[in-house]
């Protein structure tokens, strides 16, 4: 049995009938010339996916069977496996599709790979023969701002949109309730919805879900995690965070230029990442640039002895040179609350970024040591790039399967992959809360279960592969990277 049930169609229709997946056989395009281009082949099918096929999630070990409780299946287990439904076209289909109105909105901020995923989801609805394909410009806002048109979408709109970062139809923070975006879909005739965000916009998507339930409506919602932060609980990676990591790499590099080639320069380069540090390690790993990384998993003090600043002034002693790497997310109990929310209804962060540049030079100052400070943000340059080849290639295949998740009745799921699979997880799971490396590993501990699939993770921080991640001392735990 799978871990989680995945809202059908057929919930709310229990009589629906099935319509045969003919247009499916022209899915099956061979890994050709052709591929990039989506063009239908006339190969056919090897099998589709079947409703029952499933792919492991993890297997946790608890501690007894008693802890194990009713997901234990046999009395003296103690190992229970956790499984999601596999992506992919269904032999039966839910919607016809010369009756499907399709429509996708692209919410919150900017993230490499968008317009890849909507190319992807129109080339995929056309290649189902679905003719009427809008675009909901500027997020949920375009459901109810009248000035704002629908974009009429089709192969020959999207063929190109991928070689530009950003997103085609524009993003928003904020807008319409519920409601008045389920009381647009119903005026306009939307049956199908392409959703593309973060957390908050997948909440939405799942409230936009239930809604259409309560009103009994034949809609199929179907998100696709945005999230430049990786942060999206269980899935193995999300589109754009490859991107974010390849192109830090200039910023770092460029820091560490500027701090090289000074005297006793100090490069600080800051990274997108509110409550995870993927971005902000994973970058500085690949660069071997970065000789501390601060993200917000873990607490560090900057002053004191055994803080950060101490630690720069020892690197600037022997190095001569020092290159910080800090997540946006980091420190933030060292900034004054700013208590403010954006549209959207998120904190707005302090900026620890600047607060740490301020706080290095004023330190170095103080004690009468030169230090020649660079600070570096390039989180708007790096979040309107376009995506790189690998998430290119995750954007395409979500964009694909998000589609033919929507055919085959399934609403209120995401596409995401998992354990190198293609998956649908149902929204909430996803969403419950932001996927934190530390956390990530405690909850799992907490469980008792072993880190069998997110050995990586759980394991980075005591014993990474490429080189040491120490507490500076063991009063303070900032990460850094000596190589
Ligand atoms: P990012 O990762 O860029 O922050 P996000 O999807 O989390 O992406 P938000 O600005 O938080 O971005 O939310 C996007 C949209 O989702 C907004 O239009 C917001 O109104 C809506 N939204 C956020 N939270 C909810 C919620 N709990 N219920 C319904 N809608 C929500
Ligand atoms: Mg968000």
């Amino acid at each position: 049995e799978a871990r989680f049930n995945i809202p059908h169609i057929t919930d709310v229709f229990p009589d629906a009938v099935p319509y045969p997946s003919t247009f499916c056989l022209k899915m099956r395009t061979p890994v050709s010339q052709d591929f990039a281009e989506g063009y239908p082949s006339d190969e056919k099918w090897h099998g589709y996916i079947s409703k029952n096929d499933r792919v492991l999630l993890k297997v946790i070990r608890y501690s007894s069977p008693t802890s194990a409780g009713a997901e234990c299946i046999d009395p003296d287990c103690t190992w229970v496996e956790q499984w999601v439904h596999r992506a992919g076209p269904r032999e039966k289909i839910y919607f016809k599709p010369e009756e499907v109105k399709a429509a996708i909105v692209t919410c919150g901020g900017l993230c490499p790979g968008l317009n890849d995923v909507i190319r992807q989801i129109v080339i995929t609805l056309e290649i189902y023969g679905v003719k009427k394909i809008v675009g909901i410009p500027f997020g949920y806002r375009g459901f109810s701002d009248e000035s704002l048109a629908e974009m009429p979408l089709s192969r020959k709109v999207v063929q190109n949109i991928h070689l530009s970062g950003g997103s085609l139809l524009g993003v928003s923070r904020g807008g319409p309730s519920v409601s008045e975006i389920v009381d647009s879909m119903e005026e306009r005739g939307i049956n199908m919805l392409f959703v593309l965000g973060g957390n908050g916009t997948h909440a939405g998507a799942n409230a936009i879900h239930e809604e259409c339930h309560k009103r009994r409506l034949k809609v199929a919602v179907v998100g696709v995690p945005k999230t430049i932060d990786n942060d999206i609980l269980l899935m193995d990676k999300t589109f754009g965070f490859d991107t974010a990591v390849e192109e830090a790499q200039r910023a770092i590099n460029s820091a560490y230029i500027e701090a090289h080639s000074a005297y006793h320069g100090i490069g600080i380069v800051k990274l997108m990442g509110r409550s995870s540090g993927y971005i902000a390690m994973q970058a500085s790993l690949a660069s071997g640039q970065i000789d501390i990384c601060l993200i917000p998993e873990v607490p560090f003090n900057l002053h004191g002895p055994h803080g950060v600043l101490s630690h720069l002034k020892y690197l600037l002693e022997t190095k001569g040179s020092a290159v910080v790497c800090v997540a946006e997310g980091a420190g933030q109990d060292f900034l004054e609350k700013i208590n403010a929310t954006d549209a959207s209804g998120n904190i707005i962060l302090g900026d620890i970024g600047v607060h740490v540049q301020q706080e290095t030079k004023k330190y170095f100052k103080g004690v009468g040591f030169p230090a020649d400070v660079k600070y570096i943000d390039p989180t708007y340059m790096i979040r309107a790039c376009r995506a790189n080849a690998s998430d290119g290639i995750l954007c395409t295949v979500l964009g694909q399967n998000a589609v033919h998740g929507a055919f085959a009745g399934y609403s209120g799921i995401t596409v995401g992959i998992c354990n190198t699979h293609y998956v649908y997880f149902p929204i909430p799971e996803v969403i419950a809360l932001p996927k934190i490396r530390e956390k990530d590993c405690q909850l799992q501990k907490d469980s008792g279960s072993l880190c069998k699939f997110r050995e990586k993770d759980c394991h980075y921080s005591s014993s990474p592969p490429i080189f040491e991640v120490y507490s500076i001392h063991s009063a303070s735990s900032a990460l850094t990277c000596e190589q």
